[in-house]
């Protein structure tokens, strides 16, 4: 089973359906911009259901490891990725504003007759990155690649005050 599963995610949560599976990383598109490289995929558990209150909802959980690149010395730097989220179904803009209200609103979702399993694990993925990836403090490592990397940034600035 890949992530391009396709549910009608009002009745997956009435009939509490679960779905289980992989998604390559390479398989979303908008990660890419934010990985060193588009190895390795992710594993999910999609399961649908009710919460406390009897509203539908979906109970999310991927687990993998991206390939990020450490701003620091541009190598590669492992980043697990652990979400656990429940996502409430939004049937109407009525209740919407009604969670808004609430002391703690539930993380939320539309309701979709049609929603794209890899697209919502995507956005969850985007959601947990960090906004600046690096190792911890004297765990870098300068390979000769990173090095030159930082060489031919530094000389394509030059080159750029130059013109
Ligand atoms: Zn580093």
């Amino acid at each position: 089973m890949s992530g391009q599963a396709i549910i009608d995610s009002l009745e997956f949560a009435r009939t509490a359906q679960e779905l289980q599976g992989k998604v390559p990383i390479a398989e979303m598109p908008r990660l890419h911009d934010c990985v060193l490289d588009t190895g390795g995929a992710v594993d999910f558990t999609l399961t649908g259901g009710r919460d406390g209150r009897n509203r539908r909802g979906l109970h999310l959980e991927v687990n993998g490891v991206l390939h990020l690149r450490c701003e620091r010395c541009l190598g590669l730097l492992d980043f697990p990725v652990s979400i656990l989220s429940d996502l409430l179904l939004l049937e109407s803009a009525a209740d919407f504003d009604r969670e808004a209200e609430l002391d703690e609103p539930a993380d939320t979702i539309d309701a979709d007759p049609q929603l794209d399993v890899g697209g919502l694990i995507e956005d969850e993925i985007l959601l947990s990155l960090p906004i600046s990836p690096r190792h911890a403090e004297g765990e870098c490592e300068y390979t000769a690649e990173a090095l030159a990397a930082v060489r031919d940034t530094a000389f394509a600035a030059l080159a750029g005050l130059k013109k």
